[in-house]
């Protein structure tokens, strides 16, 4: 195993204990990724995010299949779905995540974009948020659905779940994660107030001069 796969599992340790340790994730839930030049790491089935060991995590190959470590998340499809669509992305957080899961059971959602432009921050760092449908755990379908969706949003919402979000690193993905929750949490403690949000000029002006894809 070389110096810069030894870097990324430790890197997988690090920020799983810090969302585990901030209540980001709770009991075994939640799964983080990275890309690997030879395959991709998972976090194991079962595996508390807040106590995992570098040398156990999962590596997997493109078609899903095990190269070692435990047995992978069971939710390794909805990960693979992502990659699969997105070339540039180095890393995939899905967490569930009290705020953000909350507004993912709520009615009369947007699904195109579960959550308004509140702040700067979650229009440069997530974008267009898409509901994706209620799927069973494990339903196959779940990641074609994610496949759909994931060519133009680096993260979704999976319906009374929870988000999958992906980043160029995992610093990134982990960041976009906790910007995403941070703008659930707003937008619950503003439900029945008024509110301004981002107005399309706005919007324009941060996607040319931060050169953002929406
Ligand atoms: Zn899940």
């Amino acid at each position: 195993m070389h110096g810069e796969e030894n870097r990324l599992r430790e890197q997988i340790v690090r920020y799983g204990r810090s969302l585990f340790e901030r209540g980001l994730t709770a009991g075994s839930s939640g799964n983080i990724s990275v890309r690997l030049k030879d395959g991709w790491l998972l976090t194991p089935t079962n595996a508390c995010l807040g106590d995992l060991d570098p040398a156990r995590l999962a590596k997997l190959d493109w078609l899903g299949k095990s190269i070692s470590g435990d047995p992978p998340s069971k939710e390794a499809f909805l990960h693979r779905s992502m990659y699969q669509e997105r070339q540039g992305a180095g890393a995939i957080v899905h967490l569930h995540s009290t705020h953000s899961a909350a507004v993912s059971c709520m009615s009369g959602l947007d699904h195109a974009s579960c959550l308004p432009p509140l702040t700067a921050y979650f229009v440069m760092k997530i974008g267009r948020l898409p509901l994706v449908p209620y799927h069973r755990p494990g339903d196959a379908a779940l990641g074609e659905a994610i496949r759909k969706l994931a060519g133009k949003h680096s993260a979704v919402l999976l319906a009374n779940h929870g988000p999958v979000v992906s980043g160029t690193s995992l610093e990134a993905a982990v960041y976009a994660t906790e910007e995403l929750e941070e703008t659930a949490k707003l937008f619950l403690l503003l439900r029945g107030t008024p509110v301004n949000p981002l107005n399309a000029r706005q919007i324009e002006e941060l996607v040319s001069v931060f050169k953002l894809e929406l």
